[in-house]
């Protein structure tokens, strides 16, 4: 079984975690798991880790862009996003449904609390999750920048009383009016 990103290096067995066997590169560091072994490994847990703050910052250099062949049975694999806002993408064989993951990326996964999660992330409700979060995180940036941080802190505070607050239609029709004191 060869490296997918230096192809001719040998993958070597490790054990990333108790019961959870994987094979590593030796010369990149990366990881392949298989969804056997990791589906063998998640249900033995049982139970999920509370996502944790991130200790670690993801640098983009740690991406390796190229087209990877997954090791197990050399299908093409599919890159996957995983975090909002972030270049940390995890590949995954649509075929046998194996991970591999880049020199740190495991690393990654276990400062967060989310090494427990991977089942989910090539998943629709994970990937439509991201996306909301990154054009939120987008807009956020843009009312920033347009508005000021002032004005916006001022105008997110009245949105949030205005909310659910009883007069809520007339104290609208106030602000927008041009002379709310003319009928
Ligand atoms: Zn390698
Ligand atoms: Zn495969």
């Amino acid at each position: 079984m060869r490296c997918p990103v230096c192809k001719n290096n040998t993958l070597g067995s490790i054990t990333l975690l108790d019961k959870l066997p994987a094979r590593q590169c030796s010369n990149c560091k990366g990881v392949s798991i298989s969804s056997n072994a990791y589906l063998a490994w998640r249900r033995r847990l049982g139970r999920e880790f509370p996502p944790k703050e991130a200790a670690i910052d993801i640098d983009p250099l740690w991406e390796v862009k190229e087209l990877k062949f997954c090791p197990d049975c050399g299908h093409i694999m599919a890159r996957y996003k995983i975090l909002p806002d972030t270049e940390l993408y995890i590949d995954r064989c649509r075929s046998c449904n194996g991970t591999w993951l880049d020199h740190h990326e495991w690393e990654v996964l276990i400062d967060r609390n989310l090494h427990d999660n991977m089942n989910e992330f090539f998943t629709r409700p994970w990937q439509d999750n991201l996306r909301a979060l990154e054009t939120k995180n987008h807009l956020d940036s843009i009312y920033l920048e347009k508005l000021g941080e002032e004005d916006y802190e001022n105008v997110k505070r009245m949105r949030e009383w205005l909310k659910d607050h009883p007069m809520r239609g007339m104290l609208l029709a106030f602000l927008q009016a041009e002379d709310p004191y003319k009928v």
